[in-house]
């Protein structure tokens, strides 16, 4: 067991009964106060505990982490220095922290000059992506769609042999509380029907999770699933919008385009693998037996709790989808041993995306197009008005958490409003 997991562990930090962030958590974050430079940070109950302040007061000394990696717009710098330092400026991060030790607990100006409170800060995008993968690893999810387009045939052959993915894009990938505007493109009503240029009528969220690697091996090397938990740092909540209409237009022959990189919103705290250890169980039985190279070892799926809420402009939100990323039928070891067995190298601060996460159950479905089955049945909100997809003003967010003995591993949220499209 890592240490830093133990359930028993307690902090002199004040930690609320239901808090995301108890000491055996410790995500990692960037955060700017005022107008402040941004710095890195780590979540302790209500607070960011500020590593630069703690960088420069020399509590890291002995780690050799460059000043750099804690003064920094992204955790991109941090994250390059690999899993192994990152173990152990975790560590030395819950030593400080513990209800048994006074080192920090006792230095003056504690409340702050390094731990601030979370409503005066901020959270930035954690990374800076170089690359953007989004897979379609929930079997649930894949069956879905497919069912709507071919009831007969829904996975299509290759779907149990491999965990299909697509390159997505970076640029557009925003944290959470960014206002995302209604998107427009080309839209047909139906089959043979000419093009009309509009703004979408079928804006979608899909729930998904991310992880986000290391530094990864020289090009033409490929990463074993023994060796890929090595390679991954964290992992994050991920909603990949859609927009439904004009990706049933776009998406043949080469996949989806513009349906897709408009906007992706990430969770702004990245909770680490190791933090995630103990929530580990087996995943589901993969039928038929896949080939020896995305063969694995071990418990690779991870129980994490997902909840997905719509909240209209003038009303309460709703919980529309209550789901879990344990079931994945890809876990993240294939995902990532997939990725590189042609030799594509993978660099700090990538981030690969599930694929929208979908249960047995109607009510763990991880989108609109499925939850509405697409829009047969629409959802009520807590005002008695109905969706199909996502209005104008509303507010979509996804919280995140695993829980066990008492500790609960959260993830934060992602929560994004939606504005009009621009007009022409
Ligand atoms: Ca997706």
């Amino acid at each position: 067991m890592i240490e830093v997991n133990d359930p028993k562990l307690t902090s002199w930090v004040p930690v609320e009964a239901g808090s995301d962030f108890p000491i055996q958590n410790l995500p990692f974050g960037v955060f700017q106060k005022d107008d402040h430079h941004p710095r890195v940070g780590v979540a302790i109950g209500n607070f960011v505990l500020d590593l630069y302040a703690l960088q420069q007061d020399d509590y890291f000394g002995a780690l050799l982490i460059p000043d750099e990696a804690f003064r920094s717009y992204t955790l991109n710098a941090l994250i390059k220095t690999g899993k192994f330092k990152i173990r152990a400026l975790r560590f030395a991060i819950s030593m400080l922290l513990r209800s048994d030790n006074e080192t920090l607990k006792n230095s003056a100006n504690i409340y702050g000059k390094y731990l601030i409170p979370m409503e005066e800060v901020k959270m930035l995008l954690p990374i800076e992506p170089g690359d953007y993968t989004d897979f379609y690893s929930s079997i649930q999810h894949a069956t879905n769609i497919g069912k709507m387009f071919r009831p007969d045939n829904p996975l299509l052959p290759n779907w149990k042999h491999m965990p299909i993915g697509y390159h997505g894009r970076c640029s557009s990938i925003v944290p959470t509380g960014t206002e995302i505007r209604r998107p427009k493109g080309q839209i047909i009503y139906k089959d043979g029907d000419a093009p009309q240029f509009k703004a979408t009528e079928q804006l979608d969220f899909e729930l998904e999770m991310a992880f986000i690697t290391h530094e990864g091996k020289m090009q033409g090397l490929n990463i074993t699933t023994e060796e890929a938990d090595d390679f991954i740092f964290g992992m994050v909540i991920f909603n990949d919008w859609s927009a439904r209409d004009i990706q049933r237009w776009e998406y043949v022959p080469l996949g989806p385009f513009l349906s897709k990189n408009f906007a992706s919103s990430i969770s702004p705290w990245v909770v680490t693998l190791d933090a995630l250890e103990p929530f580990r169980i087996p995943g589901e039985k993969q039928e038929p037996e896949v080939l020896d190279y995305l063969k694995f070892n071990g418990d690779k799926n991870i129980d994490i709790h997902l909840q997905v809420y719509i909240e209209p402009e003038f009303a309460d939100p709703t919980l529309v989808s209550d789901s879990n990323y344990k079931y994945m039928y890809w876990n993240m070891a294939q995902q990532l041993a997939h990725q590189t067995i042609n030799g594509c190298n993978v660099r700090a601060a990538d981030i690969y995306a599930s694929g929208t996460i979908s249960g047995n159950e109607p009510n763990s479905y991880g989108s609109m197009m499925e939850l509405t089955w697409r829009g047969a049945n629409p959802l009520t909100m807590s005002d008695g008005s109905e969706r199909k997809f996502i209005n104008d003003y509303d507010t979509v967010f996804i919280k995140a958490w695993c829980e066990k003995n008492n500790v609960r591993i959260g993830f934060g949220e992602v929560r994004n409003k939606i504005l009009p499209a621009f007009k022409q």
